[in-house]
């Protein structure tokens, strides 16, 4: 992992540790945790709260749990629990033995409630969901107390007992919180700390439980629990930080962590949020969480994206209090440049073209051998057969064009990539007029070296059609034409943007042989055209799938630039 740079990135959050240590605060320890909720599977917003927290934890010799707030049963499921721990060990962290569940805590939750009611700083309150609403007041009215506030602790100690034994229905009570409805914080009026939920039952605790805590009710608890000394979140629980300094306070826990908060990613032309995530998943608008155009990390993986472009896309953002969206290209550029220094280079035809050199020797084949990256020797070569067929692509040729057309045009020449250069003498079309067949020549004496008395600018790629397989290509683009689909016209949402080309599937593609060879999850430049790797998902299927992981330059860029004008 590229340590180096996660290490020397400041930020306000890491100068904050520094100071703590300096004042020698929890005993210059540093724990912190990634929470998430199994509702869903992980997104490159979590990415970024996965490279904080554990990034934190490595470059201070500390310690990172991944924990799961898992208190909403009906959404959660253990395929989101293991989905979201393949991801993080992906990005290359690791929690070690530190793997929790806030559900781990439902007995000592309980007892953080009991100890409140005691107090008089909880009770079971009976109105519906709507009365509560309606009691909570505005941001500009206080609160009206419920009139269940004021029951004595004997009949909340009574009645929270019997929620846990399932007395009453979904709905019917909860225990609130005793604070104060009249406090501007909203989130002081009260808070619900417990409701009824029967008939789910959830991944880890089966049917033993039918009152389930609350998130600013259970998360400061388990993080005081597990000792976390910084519990870093995103800004939109800046407000809920006086509720949970206040469980913190008055329920006996051994320590105080700090909450922090800093801006969450967003990100152009996709969505963040896991409803939203769903809710394409569900429609079936993409393929599966894993769909290579989801902003999931499992999509990103599936795409070909690494961990490493993923951890140091998290280190150029960086970590602050302003809300901001970063852009696509961004993203693009780091698994771009990372690729160009790891991927083998190969050739592949995604819209071929025959052609055939009617002066090499019909029956001869060539073993080329060639380097598999043009700077790094490491990568080692390859051997490529040249053979009198071979395909071209098909927009690599055109019959009359510019001068900027670098390219095959007819009687022109051009070079072959790795090998000859070639002259187009003449084009065959059927009945249609569709161009078939290009008839060549070559010039012997120009492998690896330039023809004599002329110059040839353009280089194209090739695979001999007696040796290149099969495969199917799948050109993904941005899900969204929108730079910003959350933002949805007034009687729309942000599916209206969805990019219908999005996904070209491109089926009869030829590449070189050597690929036969690609494991699944492989990267590879297809030269002119872009990064692809094999396709993971390949059981039981003998075609080859590339899926494209993102172009050679930024096409976007130049569109965004038109739109500007
Ligand atoms: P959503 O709002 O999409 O449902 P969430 O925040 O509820 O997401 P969690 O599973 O609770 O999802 O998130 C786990 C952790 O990841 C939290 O600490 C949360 O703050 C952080 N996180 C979630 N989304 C982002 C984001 N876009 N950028 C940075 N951190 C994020
Ligand atoms: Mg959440």
């Amino acid at each position: 992992m590229n340590d180096e740079v996660a290490a020397t990135a400041g930020n306000f959050i890491r100068h904050l540790i520094d100071s703590d240590i300096v004042a020698n605060k929890n005993d210059g320890r540093v724990a912190t945790r990634f929470p998430p909720e199994p509702n869903g599977y992980l997104h490159i917003g979590h990415a970024k709260s996965i490279c904080l927290n554990f990034g934190i934890a490595a470059d201070y010799q500390g310690t990172c749990n991944l924990r799961f707030d898992d208190t909403n049963p009906h959404k959660e499921n253990i395929e989101y629990v293991e989905s979201i721990q393949q991801d993080v060990r992906w990005l290359g962290y690791d929690w070690g033995d530190r793997l929790f569940y806030a559900s781990d805590y439902f007995e000592q939750l309980y007892t953080a409630a009991v100890e409140l009611v005691r107090a008089g700083k909880a009770y079971v309150c009976d109105l519906t969901a709507e009365q509560t609403r309606e009691y909570r007041g505005t941001l500009t009215e206080p609160g009206t107390p419920s009139p269940y506030r004021d029951r004595s602790i004997e009949e909340n100690f009574d009645l929270l007992a019997r929620m846990r034994a399932g007395e009453f229905e979904d709905g019917a009570r909860v225990l609130r919180a005793r604070i104060d409805m009249a406090s501007p914080n909203m989130n002081m009026r009260d808070p619900t700390l417990y409701r009824i939920r029967h008939g789910v039952i959830h991944h880890q605790t089966g049917e033993a439980w039918c009152i389930y805590p609350m998130y600013d009710f259970t998360h400061p608890i388990s993080d005081a629990l597990e000792g976390i000394t910084h519990s870093i979140c995103t800004l939109e629980f800046a407000d809920h930080r006086p509720l949970y300094d206040w469980m913190l306070e008055n329920t006996s826990v051994s320590c105080h962590p700090q909450q922090i908060e800093f801006s969450r990613l967003n990100l152009e032309y996709t969505v963040m949020s896991k409803r939203k995530l769903t809710e394409l998943v569900e429609e079936g608008r993409v393929e599966g969480w894993d769909d290579p155009r989801m902003p999931t990390i499992a999509g990103l993986r599936r795409r070909g994206y690494t961990p490493e472009s993923i951890r140091d896309f998290c280190t150029r953002i960086g970590v602050s209090k302003s809300e901001n969206t970063v852009q696509m290209g961004v993203l693009e550029n780091c698994i771009r440049e990372d690729l160009n220094v790891k991927a083998p280079r190969r050739m592949g035809v995604i819209h071929p073209l025959k052609i055939v050199i009617g002066n090499y020797p019909q029956d001869q084949v060539e073993q080329l051998e060639v380097a598999n990256h043009p700077q790094d020797e490491s990568l080692g070569t390859r051997k490529i057969p040249f053979a009198a067929e071979l395909y071209i692509d098909r927009n690599d040729f055109r019959e009359e064009a510019s001068k900027k057309f670098k390219r095959l045009v007819s009687g022109g020449e051009v070079r072959l990539r790795n090998a000859y250069v070639i002259r187009c003498d003449e084009v065959i079309k059927d009945a249609q007029g569709e161009i078939i067949e290009l008839h060549c020549s070559y010039d012997p004496v120009t492998l690896g070296a330039n023809p004599e008395g002329r110059k040839v600018k353009g280089v194209i790629h090739w695979v001999s059609v007696m040796h290149g397989i099969g495969a199917e290509v799948r050109l993904y683009d941005r899900l969204f034409s929108n730079p910003t689909p959350d933002a949805a016209k007034e009687d729309g949402d942000y599916k209206d943007y969805l990019n219908p080309d999005s996904l070209r599937t491109v089926t009869h593609c030829i590449v070189e042989p050597s690929l036969a060879e690609a494991q699944p999850g492989e990267r590879f430049q297809f030269e002119r055209e872009g990064y692809f790797c094999l396709d993971q998902d390949q059981q039981g299927s003998s075609k080859l799938v590339f899926n494209r992981t993102v172009t050679l330059r930024d096409s976007w860029a130049k569109i965004e630039q038109q739109q500007k004008v």
